[in-house]
């Protein structure tokens, strides 16, 4: 069973994947947990590449290529072996992710990353995605709370306005796949989510 977790920056993916995958293990079931960019140290090598800005003047296309190279990577390495053997795949952030921020970006070709999706996946798709929403203002203070540096007046109204428009991207993936996607509030404490998160699971996968 393949689950993903997605949402923005400061929604609270990884702390929920966390505590999911204890929940589940407390219960017998074997649990890897992942997470993307990385997984492996391939793409790890790729997430430092790629987060440190080293990549940024080949443009959101080429990215999206390096992305997929650490996934495919990732799939082959990781996933695909786990879900052989009957594993729980717990996954923080995969390719929707990818549609969001890559794909998001201005000046991309969408057929070409449609297609370079299609052949980095190549099948394995996720069973079940929990998208964990949050306001705007909420996932960009709990990402600043997180990093050390404090920012500028105007750069906090960029990032929020940044943050809404993958926001709705992520709303509108949720949208049109509603048999995959289920969309969380996460807004709450971490509790109230993760009970919601449980309810989800048992009545989608009936675990
Ligand atoms: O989820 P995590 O905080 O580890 O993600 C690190 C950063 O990677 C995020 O802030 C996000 O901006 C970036 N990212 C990205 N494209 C992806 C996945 C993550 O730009 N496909
Ligand atoms: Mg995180």
């Amino acid at each position: 069973t393949f689950i993903t977790f997605e949402g923005c920056d400061g929604s609270g993916k990884t702390t929920q994947v966390q505590r999911l995958a204890g929940l589940m293990r407390s219960e017998g079931y074997e649990v890897v947990t992942t997470r993307e960019p990385g997984g492996t140290p391939g793409a790890d090598a790729v997430r430092h590449v790629v987060l440190s800005g080293a990549a940024q003047s080949l443009g959101p296309n080429i990215e999206a290529v390096l992305f997929a190279a650490a996934r495919a990577d990732h799939l082959s390495q990781v996933i695909r072996p786990a879900l052989e053997r009957e594993a729980i795949v717990i996954c923080d952030r995969f390719h929707d992710s990818t549609r969001v921020y890559q794909m998001g970006a201005d000046e991309t070709d969408q057929a070409f990353l449609a297609r370079l999706e299609a052949a980095t996946l190549d099948g394995v798709f996720p069973d079940l995605t929990i998208i964990l929403d949050v306001p705007a203002e909420l996932g960009v203070e709990r990402a600043r709370a997180r990093r050390s540096a404090s920012a500028a007046d105007r750069f906090e109204g960029e990032e929020a306005e940044v943050h809404r428009k993958r926001r709705d991207r992520f709303l509108s993936i949720a949208e049109n796949e509603p048999e995959r996607c289920v969309v969380i509030d996460g807004r709450g404490d971490e509790e109230e989510i993760m009970e919601d998160i449980v309810a989800v699971i048992e009545d989608r996968l009936g675990i």
